[in-house]
């Protein structure tokens, strides 16, 4: 068994033995959701201070309004009743360090893990990669406020959302664990 493997199902088996959660009803009681970066240097149970059943954590890389973000957001207020989103972008994002062609080059050259050094990501293993890294989308970042609003923004005009929720667009610090509101995002976001 892979050591990670290992620590996951002892983690597992002593939170199971304490827990006392298994009459949590479906809707977050909290009524609100959290669309953020998958980087492991956010724990948002920790920085927005929740504990199981209170809200939505809808997770990819970047945190960006996906199109697959977005079906989750709309479960989440339509047949989840929540009224309150977030979207939380970070410092230091490894969406930054890239462009849709670099990620592109990088796997039709090869599928294993790239280096990212002082020139910029390369490959060192070796091939053979693939070209479907061309029909994607990657969402990259240039600029945390500005793909916070574009984000917000997004959301808040898409037709499947309704004007009654309120979007707020905030930037997660790495270094201090600080919330830092991108107040552009959150007044365009505002509910109406
Ligand atoms: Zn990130």
């Amino acid at each position: 068994m892979s050591q990670v493997l290992e620590e996951v199902l002892l983690a597992n088996q002593a939170y199971a033995e304490n827990f006392d959660k298994g009459q949590l009803a479906i809707p977050p009681a909290r009524r609100f959701t959290i669309l953020t970066c998958m980087d492991a240097r956010l724990d948002p149970a920790k920085f927005a201070g929740l504990v199981e059943g209170d809200a939505h954590i809808i997770r990819n890389a970047g945190g960006r309004a996906s199109d697959d973000a977005i079906r989750s957001l709309v479960i989440s207020y339509k047949l989840l009743g929540t009224r309150e989103w977030f979207v939380i972008h970070h410092s230091d994002c490894g969406m930054e360090t890239f462009t849709d062609q670099t990620i592109r080059n990088l796997l039709a050259n090869s599928l294993k893990t790239a280096k990212l050094d002082e020139n910029g990501w390369h490959d060192i293993g070796e091939g053979s990669g693939s070209t479907e890294g061309e029909f994607i989308d990657w969402l990259t970042i240039d600029d945390q406020a500005k793909s916070v609003y574009a984000d917000v923004k997004r959301i808040r005009f898409h037709r499947l959302v309704p004007r009654e929720i309120s979007i707020y667009g905030y930037i997660y610090d790495v270094k201090t664990g600080k919330l830092i509101e991108v107040p552009e995002a959150t007044e365009i976001g505002k509910a109406s």
